[in-house]
Parts: C-alpha cells; structure tokens; sequence
C-alpha cells in the first residue's frame, strides 16, 4: 500500500508557519513589513499581554482589493514577484507569499482593507479558515488582529517565553523597522500604554532619540561612505555610551534589517580597543546595494541575507568607524552628562597629595585659571601617610630644561599643539624603560597621523600623582585624571604593534635558554607556525621529544619574565581555531604591554610623568588602554566650580 500522501494545505501552512511564526514578535514583524511594502506613511501596532492574546496592526497603504483579498491567504500568493527574474532583484520586504497563511493557520484573524474606492472588505478566519465575512468602511489601508496566537499549536505556546521576554522582542522589531524606515511614522502600544512613537519626518536621529532617548541620541555620531558597490551611512555611539549587548547593533541591507555575524564584527572591529571587553555599541547602520548583490531567499524570517563582496564591504565599514574615530577627542567628560545628572560630589572625592602655594606672578596663570590663588582650595585630605613628597608646585606648569634637538621632528611649529607645552614635555632624560621614545625617533607612521594625534589631546600641566596610581594635571579646560598603567599599556601597545612583524636582526641571546614542553598535537601546530611566532618575537628550535627552546630574542622583546610571555603567546596561537596572523600579532602585543607596564601604586619621577604625557600625546589612540579602559578623563572647570558652589 502506497504510503507518500499530499499534506493538506492547512497542515503546510502550519508547517510553515513553525518557520515563518515563531513568536509574537514574528507575527509583528511580517505584518508591518507588508504595512511597508504596501507604501504606509503611518503604521499603529497595538499589542495586548506581549502579542500571545492581541496584535492589531493598521495602516494606512494601498490596501487590497475585494477579489485579492482571499487569495492573500493562500499559500505562496504574492503581489511582489512574478517570474525567476525577480526572485534576484527584490525590492521589498516579503516576497515569499507565507506570512498571512503562516499566521492565519496559528490564529484568529480579522482583516479589513481597502483600497480607498468604495468600500473595503473584511474577512475573519480562525485556524485558517474563513468563518465570515462583510463589507468594511472606504478607509484606505488595511487593519489585521491576530487574536489567541497559538491557540490550536499547544507545543509552540510552550516555547513563548515570558511576557516581559515576548514584549522585548516586539520592541524590538519595532524599534528597528522604525530605524530602517524614519520617513514612516510608527506608534506602538502595549495594553494601551505607548511604548514607541515616531513622527516620521525621515530624521533618523529622531527615531533614535524616540527609542534610546534624546541625550545619546544627540550624542551618536553620524557616518557616511561610499564604495564601487556600497554606500553605507548611519550613526555609532561614542565608546564611552557602551551596553552588555549586541543588541544595539542595527544592520540594515536596503531597508531591510538584518542579522548579520560578520558584518557586526566589521562594525567591532572598527571600535577595536576603544571598548571595554564585553561591551558592544550602539550603532545604526543603514547599507544600500544592488540587490543582485544581496540573495535574501536563505531565511524563512528573511533575517540572514547572503552578501556578495561580504569582505569588501565589511572592510568599508571598519574603515569608516577607524577613521571616524581618529577625528575625535574621546576624553569622556562628566561635562557631557550633565544635562543628564548633576556630578555629585562623592564623584570626584579625590585628594591631592601635596598643596603649594600657587605663584602669584605665574604667567601661566590666565591659561590655568582652575588652581589659581582663590581657587586652591583643597579638599579633604586622605593622603596616605607615606605617600612620596611631591615637591612640584601644583598651580603652574613647570619649565624643564629643554633639549630642543630632541623635539619630535614632525609636530608643526605653527600649530598650538607645538607651542611651549610641547617642549614642556620633553624629559630631559629618557626613563630606560619607556622604549616608545625609540618608535618616535624613527617615526614610522605618517606624519599627517601624528600630527593629528597631537591634536588630539590637549596640553596638560602635571599638578601630581594621586594614591601612586593617577597622574592628575590641568590646564584651562579643567581637571584631568589619568591612569598611568592604562596609559602606558596603550602607549607600549603601539609600540609592540609596530614591532612585531617588522625584521630584526637586533637580537639578544638569553642567558639561560627556555626549553617548551608541549603535546603532539601542539607540537604540530606550532611546527607549522614557526615563522609566525618569530615575528612576534619568539625564536623556536626544535628540541627533540616533543620540546623547543629558545636561545635568543629580540632586543625589543620585553624583558622579565620572558618564559612566562612566551607560554602565553603560544597558548594564544593554540587556542586559535583557525590561525590568524594579524589577531596573533595583536593578541601579542597587548599581552606584552600588559606585562611591560608601570603597575598602580607605583610613585613615579618628575621626569617620568612627563616623558609619560609627552608618550600619551603622541600616541595615536591616547584615549583608551587595549582593553578599552579609559585612559583619561576630565573634570571642566565649570563642574569643579559649581561644586565649590563658585556658579550657579
Ligand atoms: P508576501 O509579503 O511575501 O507577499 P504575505 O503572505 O505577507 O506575502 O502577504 C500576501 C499578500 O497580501 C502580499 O503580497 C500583498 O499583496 C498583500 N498584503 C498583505 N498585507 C498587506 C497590507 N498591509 N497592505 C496591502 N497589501 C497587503
Ligand atoms: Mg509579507
């Protein structure tokens, strides 16, 4: 007896609807993209306890026609495509002819539509099929409730999280269908509260603004590029307004919004060490191509698209967010948030060590006004006891002596950024351990690179060290704080990123040689990457059984304790899926700065300090350590002053 039967057609669709209906955002989702492609300007979604009892979406579009409307419901109806042809160039967002059935088939659902000649009509159908219907009003546009989704798929409802889960998700689609189309108007409300509302008036910060608030909306920065086949454009959040999600990330492809695993990591990758570990951006990235470029038929919910020139265009946009960031003073500030919230006091507790009398005749002192005579009041002082003497006046900018012929050749004469303060910073004796002086001595980097650096963080006067830990300094802006070991972690950062992968044959053999035991596996890993790890410094011999040594390294190879850098690095190598070079060199050279750098509680010269700050300011990311920790940070005048109740 034959046993292959035809599935019935309601069965299918609910099939498909496993596919296409997962949750209730999913229902969202696919009725307000039919809302877009039938040209709405103004899109309402009500939902009621997360979606699972509720959904009504209305619009004010084309509409359907009398005779269409049944025909909707059938399986793989469409209005959009027609022949093969199409299938390659879809410019809109369904195409696939599966929502409405998918979703009738797991729900009651009443539509009315028109298309603004005559009346309307309306059809109401539960599990898919029809039950009634009626003539409705001439209004143009269509309104659709789905009501007790799920309500014959028990199964399915058992997977639907909890309502606070489902609603997030439906804000979600929301939200970013709102980003995507900022010329529609969109109101979403859940039992009758308004969760979103747009005006539609095609300003994207304003949507922004709508969904994650005014302040870091005004804050976002706007992108714009071109290449061949893309043009990207959009907004990303400064580092410093990070959230523990990638949530925040939207990507959308011709109005389409996406999932996109690579194209995320581009935009990361763009961030790079500006971020703290685990923290992701805010960013909206609207990406227009041919649609021959983009195959949206791989995913029943159409969220993944397959790209061609993924790679291409994931470098543009990392390009853009690199560039955009070289521009840009990121010195978070409590002055940006202060429309925010008012800086309390508590939040600058700080203590300054050592007091000086300020130098009434300073000539300085209009450039500095913060910590002039009437100013210097000291706060509460927690100093430790043993707290080094600090004996550097802290209301003037101290003149070192100055060996001009070791200025860095290429910082402009003209430019502020040249002017005396410049000079100020050059120690008059290079600290041994602090080897980024060679890196400006033979200025590898372009010179419109550093000149711009340069620009980028302001003159600083060292006032002194706080708890061994922060230098503090000043100048006519405010107060800045700056964690010396994050400081010197980027700075040996960029020094170890140029050198590793460069050539050398400045090598140094070590005293005791190092022997490596690893396993098989290991071994043939490594093996195969020998020349890889030279250019990040480490010389591997084979030794026999399963060993390596290592007899020499680098001169510029951070010395201590060497084995244990080693080991690290090679573990990094070996926990690499598939072994990448210019990860290894990074991953490399953070290590290494960590390692190398002047730990917290550690008292630091005069000279030190400023060899630090003069290191900071030429390096060309001065903002945030490889880990993407602050490097430092600023209290305005202005802050300062209202505290001490100055102003108003
Ligand atoms: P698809 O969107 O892939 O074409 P759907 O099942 O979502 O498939 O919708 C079927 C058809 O119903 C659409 O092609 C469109 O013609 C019509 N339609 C659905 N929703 C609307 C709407 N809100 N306004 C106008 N037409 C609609
Ligand atoms: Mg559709």
């Amino acid at each position: 007896m034959a046993k292959i039967v035809q599935l019935s057609d309601a069965l299918s669709n609910m099939i498909a609807a496993g596919e296409v209906v997962e949750r209730p955002a999913s229902v969202v989702k696919e009725l307000v993209e039919n809302s877009i492609d039938a040209n709405s300007t103004i899109i309402e979604i009500e939902v009621e306890e997360a979606g699972l009892q509720r959904i009504t979406i209305t619009d004010n579009g084309d509409g359907i026609e009398a005779e269409d409307i049944r025909r909707a419901f059938d399986r793989h109806a469409t209005s959009k495509i027609k022949n093969e042809q199409d299938l390659f160039r879809i410019h809109t967002l369904g195409f696939r002819g599966e929502a409405l059935p998918s979703i009738a088939s797991v729900s009651r659902l009443v539509i009315e539509s028109s298309t603004g000649d005559g009346p309307g009509t309306k059809v109401e159908l539960e599990g898919g099929k029809e039950i009634g219907s009626a003539s409705s009003p001439a209004r143009k546009g269509t309104e659709i409730t789905v009501s007790d989704l799920f309500f014959n798929t028990p199964a399915r409802l058992k997977y639907v999280k909890t309502i606070h889960t489902e609603l997030g998700n439906i804000s979600d689609v929301v939200n970013r269908l709102a980003l995507a189309h900022p010329q529609i108007a969109f109101k979403l409300s859940h039992n009758g509260k308004t969760l979103l509302q747009t005006n539609g008036n095609g300003d994207v910060r304003a949507v922004l603004a709508a969904i994650y608030g005014f302040n870091l909306a005004k804050k976002m920065i706007p992108i714009r590029a071109e290449s061949l086949d893309f043009s990207i454009e959009g907004y990303i959040s400064y580092p410093e307004s990070t959230r523990a999600s990638r949530n925040y990330i939207s990507l959308m492809v011709n109005g389409r919004y996406i999932k996109n695993y690579l194209l995320t990591k581009a935009i990361m990758d763009g961030y790079h060490t500006l971020l703290p570990v685990g923290r992701y951006p805010i960013v909206l990235l609207d990406i227009k191509m041919d649609p021959i470029l983009v195959d949206v038929n791989v995913h029943p919910a159409k969220l993944e698209v397959r790209l061609s020139k993924e790679q291409e265009l994931m470098e543009l946009i990392t390009a853009t967010i690199i560039q955009e960031f070289k521009k840009k003073v990121l010195i978070p500030s409590n002055e940006q948030e202060k429309r925010v919230k008012a800086p309390k006091p508590e939040q600058v507790s700080f203590t300054l060590e050592h007091r000086t009398e300020p130098e009434e005749e300073s000539p300085k002192e209009s450039r500095v006004p913060l910590f002039n005579k009437e100013a210097t009041v000291i706060m509460e002082s927690t100093a430790a006891e043993d707290a080094r003497p600090w004996n550097m006046p802290s209301s003037i900018p101290v003149q070192m002596p100055v060996q001009t012929d070791r200025k860095p050749e290429n910082i402009d004469e003209d430019k502020e950024s040249a002017s005396v303060m410049e000079e100020i910073f050059i120690p008059d004796e290079e600290p041994a351990d602090i080897p980024v002086a060679d890196q400006m001595e033979t200025a590898e980097e372009p010179e419109r690179e550093r000149t711009e650096a340069v620009s980028r963080i302001p003159t600083l006067y060292p006032i002194g060290q706080l708890h061994g830990t922060y230098i503090l300094a000043q100048n006519e802006k405010g107060l800045y704080m700056i964690d010396q070991h994050a400081a010197q972690e980027r700075i040996k950062y960029e020094f170890f990123r140029e050198k590793v992968g460069e050539v050398t044959n400045d090598m140094q053999d070590l005293l005791v040689p190092i022997t490596l035991q690893y396993s098989t596996d290991e071994c043939i890993k490594i093996q195969e990457n020998l020349h890889l790890l030279q250019e990040v410094g480490i010389y591997l011999e084979d030794f026999g059984h399963n060993a390596f040594i290592v007899r020499t390294h680098p001169q510029w190879f951070p010395s201590g304790d060497e084995q244990e850098m080693i080991e690290s690095i090679i573990d990094q190598l070996l926990q690499m899926k598939k072994v990448d070079v210019k990860k290894l060199r990074e991953e490399a050279a953070i290590l290494m700065s960590c390692k190398a750098s002047i730990k917290a509680n550690h008292h630091l010269r005069n000279d030190e300090i400023f060899s630090l700050l003069n290191q900071l300011r030429n390096s060309s990311d001065p903002f945030t350590c490889p880990h993407g920790r602050p490097i430092i940070i600023h209290y305005s005048t202005y802050d300062i002053e209202k505290m001490f109740k100055r102003v108003m």
